[in-house]
């Protein structure tokens, strides 16, 4: 029978499946792999902005992350903050990270070893063949 297993859906927390990596409901969070390039402009043109700053002390300081310490942290947005699709920070989650905390964690979100987008494909790549994860990847080919 013509069965493709689907995979989860790629936005955190969503409990849909697809075959496109994204389901219908959050088949906007697609990106193009043309993106992976990093063309981006300004951080303020990004959404980094005053309202930003405020919102990001703001995090910090729910946290009850001291103001001296606060240098230290980055803001951490789940999903990845892309203002194309939404430039409200606060319809994020929002976690404080310590600045290496931060980079880790982007990286491994983002792939091993790399801190381009050019991960991003293999990223999507899911198991749509269940027997060859039992098997240890020992499977006939054709
Ligand atoms: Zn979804």
């Amino acid at each position: 029978m013509p069965h493709k297993a689907a995979c989860p859906c790629k936005y955190p927390g969503c409990v849909h499946t697809t075959h496109t990596g994204y389901c219908e409901t959050h088949a906007h969070w697609y990106q193009p792999p043309e993106r992976a390039v990093d063309t981006r402009p300004s951080a303020a043109a990004r959404g980094y902005d005053q309202e930003w700053q405020a919102i990001r002390a703001a995090v910090l300081r729910d946290a009850g992350i001291p103001p001296e310490l606060r240098p230290l942290y980055d803001v951490h947005h789940t999903p990845e903050y892309n203002p194309q699709i939404d430039p409200d920070h606060r319809h994020y989650t929002l976690t404080p990270l310590l600045h290496g905390e931060h980079s880790r964690e982007t990286g491994v979100a983002r792939g091993r070893g790399g801190k381009s987008l050019g991960n991003f494909s293999e990223n999507r790549r899911c198991p749509t063949n269940f027997s060859a994860i039992k098997t240890g990847g020992k499977v006939k080919n054709g």
